[in-house]
Order: structure tokens, then sequence, then C-alpha cells
């Protein structure tokens, strides 16, 4: 059987939302507290939980996670990245773009449904607030569409103006992951003017949300996300998808004692239709609008049980078994089984980069504008370096340098041993001696080597250069 019978023709070349002028059509959805809901509450209140908190928590004496790109360094949970450890962030964006596709590929889009923060915000925060305030979708529409009274005004002002409040946190909360908290709290408590970007920043930030939430909401999955338009090819016929049992639902029908015709479970209620976020009709097969929000199961599922039939005419499961075809590949199929290698391949190098990692970076440069050699007094040539440590661990560590062949280099750096706090970088001045006629053709490979107190050695080749390289004196 297809499902095609029972779809309305039209439902592919048309939006929910949208009327046939091309007017918007405000989705006032119906509130279907089920076992689904209750779950993604736990999620969303997590979720919104856990990026508040991130910033105000201390994971080895250092906020939880900051991306401090002035000081070009990242704090994700305590462990410290540099900007030399960029390809650390690189493995971390591959994990999530192949978690995202490979889960896509087995079970849809449960990002959308449950942890995408539209969803999140829009139905855990904004839509119950105004649900409290304005009532039921039949009292907000009536609101909606009356007019401007002293009750209307006040209910509209108490809504925007709890949302702005709680748009400030999060917009907060949002610069504390890239200024760092303490200087949020110093800027929080000075005048505006004297922090124009980040203030700009969170009244932007605001903007967006109240534009977002108050306003555009649904229209932002159905008409502007990439991922909704790329993730039908991550999906195949195999994949879990919130749907609806063509062969158990048709013929839908109103409930009769004793139908003439055979009837399916559907009773046509349109529940589903009403409790669904985006407006659509999920009875017309998977669609590009749907969410995955489960709010149709949990809706159905109660109906099914008012009627007295099982539940599950709306649920999560393939669209080969929902539509009746036998279900015979599991995760070994080509998408999930290529997206899932490479997760694990990612996954793997990330753990062994992390495992291996060097807490020191150690780095021996040139100096920018200075001479490449000075002719000293005593007939020697000096070259002049910066050498660059810096101390991602937890402690502090005292460094130690030397210089190879040491029978005929001389290496001075004016601190040593280089004390580094946890956190910090230093670079230093270093300078190398030695006798013109150490040189071959104007020039000298030497190792410089550092040592740290806490175990710590590495190595680099620097050239030194004399006269000779110079054009010859
Ligand atoms: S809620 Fe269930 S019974 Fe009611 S119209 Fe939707 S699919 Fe049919
Ligand atoms: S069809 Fe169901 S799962 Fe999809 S968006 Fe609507 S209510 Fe959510």
């Amino acid at each position: 059987m297809s499902s095609d019978v029972f779809m309305e023709p039209d439902f592919r070349e048309t939006l929910y939302t949208v009327d046939k002028k091309g007017r918007r059509k405000w989705v006032y959805a119906t509130l279907a507290e089920g076992y689904f809901h209750r779950r993604r509450q736990i999620v969303a209140y997590s979720l919104i939980a856990f990026y508040l908190l991130m910033p105000w928590v201390t994971i080895n004496g250092r906020q939880g996670i900051h991306f401090d790109f002035p000081n070009r360094k990242f704090i994700l949970f305590g462990q410290q990245f540099w900007a030399t450890d960029s390809y650390f962030l690189f493995l971390v964006f591959g994990m999530l773009a192949f978690s995202l596709f490979f889960f896509t590929a087995v079970a849809g889009r449960l990002w959308c449904g449950w942890a995408c923060p539209e969803t999140v915000f829009l139905e855990f925060v904004f839509r119950p607030i105004e649900r409290w305030i304005e009532g039921s979708p039949a009292q907000r529409k009536r609101l909606d569409d009356g007019p401007w009274t002293a009750e209307k005004i006040r209910k509209k002002l108490l809504k925007h103006g709890l949302c702005a409040v709680i748009s400030w946190v999060l917009a907060s909360s949002f610069l504390a992951y890239f200024i760092g908290r303490e200087p949020l709290l110093q800027m929080m408590s000075d005048w505006p003017h004297h922090n124009p970007v980040p203030f700009a920043l969170t009244l932007i930030f605001m903007g967006v949300m109240a534009f977002q939430f108050g306003w555009f909401r649904e229209q932002f999955c159905t008409v502007l996300c990439p991922y909704a338009r790329f993730q039908s090819v991550l999906m195949d016929s195999s994949t879990l998808v919130v749907g609806y049992d063509v062969v158990r639902g048709e013929p839908r029908g109103k409930l009769r004692k004793a139908a003439e015709t055979p009837q399916g479970d559907c009773i046509d209620c349109k529940m589903c239709v009403r409790v669904c976020p985006t407006g659509i009709d999920i009875r017309n097969g998977v669609q590009l609008e749907c969410i995955s929000c489960t709010q149709c199961i949990d809706a159905c599922d109660d109906v099914m049980r008012k009627v007295d039939k099982p539940t599950g005419l709306i649920r999560y499961d393939t669209e080969d078994r929902l539509l009746g075809k036998k279900q015979l590949r599991g995760l070994l199929r080509p998408r999930p089984f290529v997206y899932g290698t490479i997760l694990l391949v990612y996954a793997g190098i990330f753990l062994y980069a992390v495992s291996t990692r060097e807490l020191t970076d150690f780095q021996v440069l040139r100096g920018k504008g200075i001479a490449p050699y000075i002719a000293l007094e005593d007939g020697r040539i000096a070259n002049q370096f910066q050498v660059r440590v810096s101390n991602k661990g937890d402690e502090a560590v005292a460094y130690t340098f030397h210089i190879e062949p040491m029978d005929s280099l001389q290496l001075i750096i004016p601190i040593v041993p280089l004390k580094i706090g946890p956190d910090e970088m230093q670079t230093v001045p270093a300078f190398v001696n030695f006798q013109r006629e150490s040189l071959q053709a104007g020039n000298l490979k030497a190792v410089v080597t550092i040592e740290g107190s806490d175990g710590f050695t590495d190595s680099q080749e620097v050239t030194l250069l004399g006269p000779d390289a110079a054009g010859g004196e």
C-alpha cells in the first residue's frame, strides 16, 4: 500500500505556515504532555543548565569553557588548549560533524527535536512563558486577533518584558564564554559606555533572540536552517523517524460504533496537527518541516488510549516499517557504517592526541627587525633569538636550556631557570655566541634543548648565521 493514497495532493508544494496569498499563518500549537515530552523536558533543562553554568563553574582552577581569542587559548572542561593546539579544535569539530551525520542516518532529526537551541529555548523557555501569560491556543489567538485593549497591552508587555530579561541572562552567559566571567562581571558593574563593544554585542544578541523566539519561530526550521535542507541526503528508508503508520491508520474516519466500511485506527481527530509546532500533518508522510519533536506521538498516544486502541499509531520507526515493508537492514547499511567509522577514527585520534599531549610549548624564533648576527669585540659572532615557552599545565615549572655542540657554542639566557606559572607564556631573549671559524659556508646548525622540572624535554634545531652568509666581509 502506498502512503500517497492518503496524502493531501499539494502538500509538498505548499508551506503549512503560509497562506495562498503568501501571508504567514501563525501557529497556535497545543501542548501534548506525554511520555516523550517529559523526557524532552529533562534533556532541555539539563542542556540549559549546562549552557548557563559552564562559564561559572571552575574545573582545574579554570573557567569550565572559555574561548579566549585575544590570548589565543581555549579552555574545554578545565583543559587548556593554545593556538598551537588548534588541531584539537579541528578534531572536536570533526567529531561533532560526524556525530551529527551518524545520528541523523540512524535516528533522523534527533538533534532538531531534542537538543537544538532553537527548539530548547523556544519550546521549554519562551512558549511556557507565553502559555502562562496568554493562556491556551484559543485564548492566544483571540488575544492576537482582538483590539489593543489595556488587558492585551498588559499581557504583551509582561510577556515581552520577561522574555527580554531571560534573553539578557542568556546573552550575558554567551558573552562569558568569550570574554571570561571576571571581565564580564567587572563590565556589568561599570557604565555601558565604558565597554561599548560588549554592551552592543549583548544588545544585538538580545535583539536576535527577541526576533527569533518572539516572532520568526518555526520559520527558521522550515525556511532557513541549512541542516533541515541537507538532512534528507543523510537519511534513508531505514532511518528512524517520527512517522504515521499508514497501514494501521487508514482508511481514517470518525469513530463510529458500527462502521459500514472497514476503518483504520486513525479517527481523524487532527490532534497530531494541532500540537505540531510547525503546523504540518504527519499523516502525509515524512516531511522537511518535521523537526521530530515527538509532540504528535504524545498527542496520538493519548487519543489511542482514550478510544481503547493500542498506542504507537504515530511513533518512532523506519519509513519502511511504517509503510508495511520488511526491515532488513540495521546499522550495517552504507550511511551509518561510513559515518560511524569516520566518527570512530576521529575519536581515536582525538583520544590519542589528548593522552600524549605535551603540556609545554617551546619555540626558538628569530626576532623581527633584529640583525642576523653581531660581531663581538672579542672577535666572536653573536646571534639573537627569542625563546617562547608556554606552560599549559596546572603547576608552575622551572625550565633550563642547553645547546649542542656544547664545545663551540655559548648559550646565554638572562633568566635561568625560567619559572613559568600555570597557564602562562613567557618570551625571553637568547644569545648564541661562537667563533667565526665554526661557520661552514656562512652558517652553522645547532640544537637548543629545554628541560622542565616536571620532566618535560624538547629540542629545536636553529641555524646560526655569520658574516659569510651575509655576503662575506
Ligand atoms: S492524533 Fe492520531 S487519531 Fe488523531 S488524527 Fe492524528 S493520527 Fe489520527
Ligand atoms: S510532525 Fe510531529 S514530530 Fe514532526 S514537527 Fe510536527 S509534531 Fe513534531
